[in-house]
């Protein structure tokens, strides 16, 4: 097993860390999906250049497959992030068992079907437990499962199941809206055609008022809008 390259360390503790806070120093090997500078992803996309009638050779690709191999270990990082490790800290005692809202996360992920982009917004709700999580995490959960190669689908039930068993609140619900390229590029969709999965746990499965209030939250634009 190899250390993680610097470039992926450095994201894996900027999504665990706050500003001001000290990172961690373990990182590497925390989920044992690495593999490190040994050359075979550079081989493969020179595999993959060759294949498609490129010359891997010629001067503009000369630096591709390094920059693919650095790039695909950035926007998986999220594998060596270690989620509960992100939640240290920021779990806090209130009373307070209202709807706790998060919308217009941003977020990019790589489809697994065929490594591509798809990208949108998440939205995170739940209803305290007598415990709330700093606000600034919501958006770091939703990234740590983002980066790595999902379908929309899991990617919305993680954040949900993840909420639900570290923060044990009355119910969780996630929404997330999604522009696949793999869909988009390829005419299968129209562009611009987005996609909406949501997840919903506890109170926000079994109370229609729940739910109702959560779609409402959505609905709502910030009052630039
Ligand atoms: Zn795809």
């Amino acid at each position: 097993m190899n250390a993680l390259p610097d470039h992926v360390r450095k994201i894996v503790a900027e999504i665990e860390t706050e500003i001001g806070e000290e990172p961690e120093t373990v990182i590497e090997g925390a989920t044992g999906r690495h593999t490190g500078g040994n050359g075979r992803v550079e081989a493969a996309v020179r595999e993959i250049l060759r294949e498609i009638g490129e010359d891997p050779d010629r001067p503009g690709l000369t630096g591709t497959p390094g920059r693919v191999h650095r790039m695909y270990t950035e926007l998986t990082a999220g594998y060596h992030v270690d989620p509960v490790r992100l939640l240290n800290g920021a779990i806090f005692e209130v009373d307070y068992s209202e709807m706790v809202v998060v919308k217009d996360i941003p977020f990019y992920s790589l489809c697994e079907h065929h490594m591509l982009p798809f990208f949108g917004s998440a939205a995170v709700a739940y209803i305290p437990r007598g415990r709330v999580v700093g606000l600034s995490k919501i958006p770091r959960i939703v990234e740590t499962f983002a980066r790595r190669l999902q379908v929309q689908e899991r990617l919305t039930q993680q954040i949900a199941a993840f909420l639900q068993d570290n923060l044990d609140p009355l119910g969780v619900g996630v929404v997330i809206e999604a522009t696949h390229l793999c869909a988009v590029m390829r005419g299968v969709r129209k562009p611009g055609t987005v996609m909406t999965t949501s997840a919903v746990l506890g109170l926000f499965r079994s109370r229609d008022k729940t739910r109702a209030e959560f779609l409402a939250h959505l609905e709502r634009r910030p009052p630039s809008a």
